[in-house]
């Protein structure tokens, strides 16, 4: 399955500021899709969550997403500000695998079992990108 719906609606409403009304719709769309593989590490079949490569808030409504696992997506943002992820480049996904913080995390990721994730279901925060 692919996730081109939410792409779609993410295009339409993208420079809306968010209506809340949309809101809730988009984000249960974006969140969780399973059986994909995962655009950084390369494990499937994972949840995956989308990723935008240029953070929104810097301009990155229309620009390419990832669709994510939830760990790769997670240690992302733990390693990287939006900023960082701007100013460092790290704006596309060969960038990303290839900086010097994350290979360490990628080298152990990849050994992991998709199965042996824990389904961790981010359901009241809110997502960043
Ligand atoms: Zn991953
Ligand atoms: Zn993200």
């Amino acid at each position: 399955m692919l996730s081109l719906p939410a792409n779609m609606i993410r295009g339409q409403t993208g420079n809306m500021k968010y209506p809340f009304f949309a809101h809730n719709s988009i984000r249960n769309r974006e969140v969780i899709t399973t059986n994909h593989h995962c655009e950084l590490c390369g494990r499937e079949p994972v949840e995956t969550t989308v990723h935008h490569l240029t953070p929104k808030e810097l301009g990155g409504s229309f620009m390419p997403t990832a669709n994510l696992c939830i760990p790769c997506h997670k240690q992302i943002h733990s390693l990287y500000t939006n900023r960082d992820l701007v100013t460092l480049g790290l704006t596309d996904l060969q960038s990303l695998r290839a900086d010097e913080r994350i290979i360490p995390y990628l080298r152990w990721i990849r050994k992991q079992p998709a199965s042996s994730i824990p389904r961790v279901r981010k359901s009241h925060q809110v997502r960043k990108s």
